[in-house]
């Protein structure tokens, strides 16, 4: 069997990874020509994070992320709601990290060409069709000016090409553009001195006027043991430009909702104007799908089920749909079994994290808390939602999305 794997993201790399510990042979073919880090903060919560270090990344990993401690809950005059400890500090048995995208997908590359050999990451390949001819798979490329390449044959085609999934149009030509949440969102990295624990992901406020997310990303990048630190801005609006990673930002669009927003923990509107830049993307996602796989072909990660990214799960679902479809290619001799295994397996558990993100995401805290007091200050966050309250809301969103602590650690 040779797995023709199409994105070198953080889904195919991850595949790469556990396909060669499963003995099955596989190849990356990315469309960009070079591999750099892009992107900002992302987070690799319990369930995610025991793949990578059973997959003996931790170390890695733990060089270049922040060990995150706690999850902390504010309103927007920066009064406190909740908290609760993170990774191993709340009894998981692996660390959460949080992440700038480029380090893990260097750290995933890094991995998978000492494993499996350099030759094993085809760059400058942007995948425009998948065939199949018999027992094969046959996928068509161009490079980056848009001039064919020779077509590559395999027993099988992921695509984990991410949100532009080529492939995914050629299997649904007719789905239609991705459904704006009615929230646009900015988001940088500031380079800041540590505040609370030096460790903390903090949600401050909802959405209108604007909810705040802040994570340091990486550890004493300057003589002053200042952080990377991430953050986003999301506030309700109509306006939104079409979805890229890249696309930049303007302060102006912005800032004057956070004006007010100086709490003694961080004055906030001095924190954004620091930021090295800013990006703007929209929260947007997809209908789950009926179906992912055609004939040798199967879809993974973003590519397969798009989705808010309000919960630190859409790098996480990739990589949990990369144990279930390696294990599947392992356990079946029959690759068409194989991704109906893995198929029943992550489709309706994915579908039910996008679901979820759009219902009652982890940050729905924050929303009960606004919409109890009406957008007021309290006297005594007790005497607006009890502690069991907010657990429980927290505790929901870790069983749909699958990193609540007994079922995982009941795993193995
Ligand atoms: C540039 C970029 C920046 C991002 N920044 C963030 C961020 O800051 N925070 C966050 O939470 N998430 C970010 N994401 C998304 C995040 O990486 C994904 O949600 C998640 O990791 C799921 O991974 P994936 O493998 O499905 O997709 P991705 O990690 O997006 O990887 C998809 C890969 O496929 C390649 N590709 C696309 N089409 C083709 C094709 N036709 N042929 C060959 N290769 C193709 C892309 O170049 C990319 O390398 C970013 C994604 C990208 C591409």
């Amino acid at each position: 069997m040779e797995v023709l794997i199409i994105g070198a993201g953080i889904g195919g790399l991850t595949l790469g990874l556990m396909l060669h510990r499963a003995g099955i042979a596989c190849r990356i073919f990315e469309a960009a020509s070079e591999l750099k880090a892009v992107g900002v903060g992302i987070n690799i919560l319990p369930h995610a994070s025991r793949e990578l270090c059973a997959l003996g990344l931790e170390e890695a990993l733990t060089k270049v992320a922040v060990i995150t401690r706690e999850f902390c809950f504010y309103n927007r005059f920066g009064q406190y709601i909740y908290n609760e400890p993170a990774g191993r500090f709340a009894g998981y048995d692996v660390p959460q990290f949080s992440i700038h995208r480029g380090d893990l997908q260097m750290v995933l590359l890094d991995a998978f060409v000492a494993r499996a050999g350099a030759d094993k990451v085809v760059l400058g390949h942007r995948c425009t069709k998948v065939d199949y001819d018999g027992d094969e798979a046959v996928a068509y490329f161009e490079d980056v000016n848009g001039n064919p390449l020779p077509a590559q044959r395999g027993t099988v085609a992921i695509s984990a090409e991410g949100i532009h999934s080529t492939l995914r149009k050629q299997l649904y030509p007719n789905e239609g553009p991705p459904k704006y949440s009615g929230i646009n969102m900015w988001r940088g990295v500031t380079r800041w001195k540590p505040f609370m624990s030096g460790a903390s992901m903090i949600r401050v406020g909802w959405h209108h006027p604007a909810k705040l997310l802040i994570y340091p990303i990486r550890n004493n990048i300057d003589a002053e043991g200042r952080q990377l630190v991430n953050w986003v801005c999301d506030i309700e609006t109509p306006k939104y430009k079409a979805r890229d990673w890249n696309r930049g930002g303007n302060l102006e669009d912005f800032i004057h909702v956070l004006e007010d927003w100086k709490f003694d923990w961080l004055d906030v509107p001095a924190f954004i104007r620091a930021s090295d830049a800013i990006l703007e993307y929209p929260m947007v996602d997809q209908d789950p799908l009926p179906r992912w796989s055609f004939g040798r072909l199967t879809l993974l990660g973003d590519a397969a089920h798009p989705m808010y990214p309000r919960g630190a799960n859409g790098a996480a679902q990739a990589i949990l749909d990369c144990r279930a479809l390696s294990d599947a290619l392992a356990a079946n001799a029959d690759p068409l079994a194989a991704f109906k295994a893995y198929e029943d397996k992550r489709r309706p558990a994915t579908s039910a994290v996008v679901l979820a993100n759009r219902s009652a995401p982890p940050d729905a805290i924050l929303h009960e808390v606004y919409r109890r007091t009406g957008d007021k200050p309290f006297k005594n966050i007790d005497d607006v939602i009890s502690r069991e309250e907010l657990v429980a809301l927290s505790e929901s969103y870790k069983r749909v999305a699958g990193y609540d602590k007994e079922r995982l650690q009941a795993r193995g």
